[in-house]
């Protein structure tokens, strides 16, 4: 039994460390002295005895207990001993360590975690045990030779310097190994040149990294010159945080900051590249798995996506049904990213009932023909008397169906809208229907939906001018706002579309100079703080684009972006992949405020007159709230010139 006037410490102490092995009474009293649910958050302190680690900020955690103990022990810290920790993270470790040892120097890459863990313990009066911010790499030249460095954070391979930096006789734990799992290994330095090692126990760490990640932007931590002395691109380097691999957890962990948005919107500054949509697959499985993101909306059709929607709820395809994505440019929805992204999805889906469930939709408007086979097979179902109406009503359009940009002409030319009438009145009564009767209608209104725009597309598209591309992103943020409504409350979406349509409108030629708005805006306009824009851009590589519409798919080389670019701000900072947050306020922002070309490619690429097909004027900062950065991408591949035939594997819904 407890005893209820015992401090949880000394009940910590005794069954998660000396009930495992831990026998070294010293060891045992730090961690009944130091009062743990002073180094978590707030709202975690009921936790902060449990047998496990939690977060503290940052993507960061704070040690469990029995780790850190073992630690300890193998370092063989004593009353003397100096003491190097890397990753000091919360202080904890730091502050047990230093009610032992001597001296305890304790290094934090996160500006704001060390600040937070500096104060901490100066504060419980742990005086002995000073944390710096800095990149422990390194270690800590000016404070070595130690005799025991202990590291918070996994390597696969120990640096030289660390090593470097023991006592002969000296130790040094750290945990040696990949992403999944890692050994707790004990190096001695045995004399000037010799260092012996033995493995402890499994463990499971968050990675050591490079670099150091300023707080506030306000100033570079490593760099102690003022920051208008500094480049630009010097100051994208001090300010971004760093990424890893896609494939590491810490990538995705990166966006945590847009948990509590309910809209985040990532963009692509190409529809052909391979890393921004494993990026954004990464981010967002990351954002519906851990932060109750229950919507994935994409620059893709209604009914298509409506196909990758019945896959991921575990359903199956109708066999009748047009196989999704068929269409130019097959490799937007139809490439290499997709199948995994989606069985992750359905995986996450089979453990939830069906209205907690995470759906994949459509915001675009192309796909005319499949939305009316949709909206008739609705009708069909359940009231064949209106089938018979829509049928009528959607005849109109029956000779365009194969190629509706004809319509347009057709109808301009006879001087009246021929078919509007009736498409907006068919949009109207399924709206009214999807109200009554269930999720099967709300998406054949959304088809209606689709039906009717198209049909106001093409016709404007004949007039020029932004029109046309206003009505399509209108009905791309009204479809977003209906899904929104129809999720209910608890809502919350991820958007996948290109830059040029999730970058507000209004900080680019687009809206300054040929008056056309974008989701991005309307987003902001209508949800306000409620929503984050991501951008993502990259130097150069290799893109999968066609030279003209409906052309043939190509590899093609992008050109080094050019000199007066915020593209090329980015690569002179010399970072591989990095997030920057655009929202600071400083010298680095002001600089980006200053208007600069950037590039966009769709799906057509034409390096040869790339400044004046590719390049516009924009204001990075009033774009985007941040900016995800991959200086060297490659071509995305599609599906089908990779996957195997039907039959061969589980191709559905991607069969070809
Ligand atoms: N000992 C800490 C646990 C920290 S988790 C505690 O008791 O709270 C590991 C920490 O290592 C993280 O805070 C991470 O930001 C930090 N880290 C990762 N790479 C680093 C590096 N190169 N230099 C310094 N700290 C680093």
């Amino acid at each position: 039994m407890n005893n209820p006037s015992e401090h949880p410490a000394i009940a910590m102490a005794a069954r998660q460390l000396a009930a495992r092995g831990i026998e070294d009474e010293a060891i045992l009293a730090a961690f009944r002295r130091v009062p743990r649910e002073e180094f978590v958050p707030e709202d975690l302190r009921e936790f902060a005895y449990e047998d496990a680690p939690l977060p503290i900020g940052e993507g960061q955690t704070i040690s469990q207990p029995y780790i850190v103990a073992c630690m300890m022990d193998a370092a063989e810290i004593t009353s003397g001993t100096r003491v190097l920790e890397v990753g000091a993270g919360s202080g904890y470790a730091a502050a047990v360590m230093s009610t032992i040892a001597g001296e305890v120097h304790a290094v934090e890459r996160h500006e704001k975690l060390a600040r937070k863990a500096a104060a901490r313990v100066a504060r419980l009066g742990y005086d002995n045990c000073t944390i710096i911010t800095g990149d422990g790499m390194a270690g800590l030249p000016d404070e070595a030779p130690f005799d025991a460095i202990l590291v918070a954070a996994r390597i696969e391979e120990v640096p030289d310097a660390l090593k470097r930096q023991l006592k002969v006789g000296g130790r040094l734990v750290v945990p040696v190994g990949g992403d999944d799992i890692q050994q707790l290994r004990c190096i001695t330095r045995r004399s000037q040149d010799e260092w012996e090692s033995h493995d402890i126990t499994p463990v499971r760490f968050v990675p050591l990294l490079e670099g150091v990640v300023p707080e506030d932007g306000a100033r570079a931590s490593s760099d102690h010159r003022p920051a208008r002395d500094m480049t630009t691109p010097e100051l994208i380097a001090a300010y971004c945080t760093r990424l890893p691999e896609i494939e590491d957890p810490q990538f995705a962990a990166a966006f945590d900051k847009f948990a509590d948005k309910r809209i985040v919107m990532l963009g692509e500054c190409s529809h052909g590249t391979h890393e921004f949509y494993a990026a954004r697959a990464a981010i967002t499985r990351h954002l519906v798995d851990n932060h109750g993101f229950n919507i994935v909306a994409v620059e893709g059709d209604w009914p298509d996506a409506a196909a990758y929607d019945t896959f991921i709820r575990g359903g199956q395809l109708r066999p009748d049904q047009e196989k999704p994505f068929r269409r130019f440019p097959g490799w937007m929805w139809r490439n290499e990213v997709m199948p995994d992204f989606l069985r992750a999805l359905r995986d996450i889906n089979a453990d939830r009932d069906g209205d907690a469930m995470v759906g994949f939709y459509g915001l675009d408007i192309y796909n005319m023909s499949s939305s009316i086979e949709a909206v008739l097979a609705y009708l069909d179902e359940h009231d064949p008397d209106a089938a018979a109406v829509a049928r009528e009503r959607y005849g109109c359009l029956t000779p365009w169906q194969a190629d509706p940009a004809t319509y347009g002409r057709v109808s301009l030319s006879e001087g009246y809208a021929k078919c509007e009438e009736g498409v907006i009145k068919q949009c109207n009564e399924m709206l009214h229907r999807s109200l009554a009767e269930g999720s099967g209608a709300f998406s054949a209104a959304m088809n209606a939906r689709l039906v009717a725009s198209a049909e106001k597309y093409y016709r404007v598209m004949y007039y020029g001018g932004s029109e046309s591309w206003n009505l399509r992103d209108s009905h791309m943020a009204d479809t977003l706002e209906y899904l929104l409504e129809n999720r209910g409350k608890n809502a919350k979406a991820v958007v996948w579309a290109h830059n040029s349509h999730i970058g507000d409108a209004r900080a680019t030629d687009m809206g300054a100079v040929r008056g056309e708005h974008n989701i991005g805006q309307l987003a902001r306009e209508r949800w306000g703080d409620d929503v984050a824009l991501v951008g993502f851009g990259t130097h150069g590589g290799t893109v999968s684009a066609a030279h003209d519409w409906d052309g043939t798919r190509e590899t093609m080389r992008i050109n080094p972006s050019r000199r007066d670019s915020y593209e090329r701000l980015c690569h002179d900072s010399g970072i591989e992949r990095f997030l920057l947050d655009l929202t600071d306020e400083g010298e680095l922002s002001s600089r980006l405020r200053e208007p600069r070309l950037e590039r966009f490619i769709g799906v057509i690429y034409r390096p040869e007159t790339e400044r004046w097909s590719h390049y516009s004027d924009a204001v990075l900062p009033r774009q985007f709230d941040a900016y995800c950065w991959f200086d060297e991408t490659r071509a995305l591949q599609p599906l089908d010139e990779s996957e195997p035939h039907e039959g061969v594997a589980e191709t559905y819904p991607f069969g070809v």
